[in-house]
């Protein structure tokens, strides 16, 4: 398990008492995707978002699929959303802290849209997935719209596609990991998470964070289906709790690995969430 030093900085905030007695209090996320038959990434992230102690979390979600998705939710709420137009109404709300576009989100035109109002909302963001791979043809588009309060979270394929140059310069060994993710941070202008078996944190300002899953903390069976949808998740649940950015990315992935190790091999994308009351009693 972990050692005090492993232990990132903003976990100390995370865990410090609660006094406030209400949910709004401990922010409300929303996760918008959860199309017809592809919901569970948008599920396994919500359940991330509650996991880590977000009052309150909202699953937005196409019309045509608040069933599917509400059959197989209890305590995360469902809103069907009438496109984007719907997502704006909804983000009218101001007691929305955080909002995560990309797992289960689909790659059709809506997702750019999609996109947009959110940033134009200037909530706490986290893009990954669809809503990174969305932007391939024009990362330059998306990065304009970003801003000092969003967490892109690109695994290799993902942070290739918006950082063709970085990673061929990474992939031929002429910059590090680290260097890499700095780059892409400073070029995106936001938080830039880099996955892997280390995952490398970077903000624009030149601040970084390493979280390894390598040497005595490997999971090597965190590399499962629906792992990355659960981290987005526990990173806008930790987002809309307050957190900034960059810790909110680093305490999200530590917990992550945390949560793997916690639960050993033969772990699957939905035991990550629900390991996380069993590493915050450990750490607690
Ligand atoms: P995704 O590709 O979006 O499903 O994300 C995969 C998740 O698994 C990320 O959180 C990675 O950091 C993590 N991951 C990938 N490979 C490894 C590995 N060898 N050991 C531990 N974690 C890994
Ligand atoms: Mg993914």
């Amino acid at each position: 398990m972990s050692t005090p030093e492993t232990r990132p900085e903003g976990l100390s905030a995370l865990l410090g008492k609660r006094p406030e007695q209400h949910k709004y209090d401990h922010g409300h996320a929303v996760i918008v995707g959860g199309p017809p038959g592809q919901g569970g990434a948008a599920r396994l992230a919500a359940r991330g978002a509650l996991r880590v102690g977000a009052g309150l979390v909202t699953l937005g979600c196409p019309l045509r699929a608040v069933t599917e998705n509400a059959v197989q939710l209890n305590a995360i709420m469902v809103r069907g959303l009438d496109g984007t137009a719907g997502l704006a109404e909804m983000l009218e709300d101001g007691r929305i802290t955080a909002v995560c576009l990309g797992p289960g989100l689909g790659l059709g035109p809506a997702t750019a849209e999609l996109v947009k109002t959110t940033l134009r909302a200037k909530r706490g963001t986290i893009l990954d997935a669809d809503a990174l791979s969305r932007f391939q043809r024009a990362p330059q588009a998306l990065f304009d719209m970003l801003h000092d309060h969003v967490v892109l979270t690109p695994h290799a394929g993902e942070f290739a596609r918006l950082f063709p140059d970085i990673a061929k310069r990474h992939k031929a060994g002429e910059v590090s990991k680290l260097d890499a993710t700095r780059e892409a941070a400073v070029r995106a202008g936001s938080v830039v998470l880099f996955k892997g078996s280390e995952t490398v944190i970077a903000a624009p300002d030149g601040r970084h964070a390493i979280q390894t899953a390598e040497g005595d903390r490997a999971a090597p069976w965190l590399a499962t289906a629906g792992a990355g949808d659960v981290l987005a998740g526990m990173i806008v649940g930790l987002l809309a709790r307050g957190l900034d950015p960059l810790r909110a990315a680093e305490v999200g992935a530590w917990l992550h690995v945390e949560a793997a190790r916690s639960f050993g091999p033969g772990l699957i994308a939905e035991d990550l969430p629900e390991a996380l009351p069993q590493v915050f009693r450990q750490i607690g």
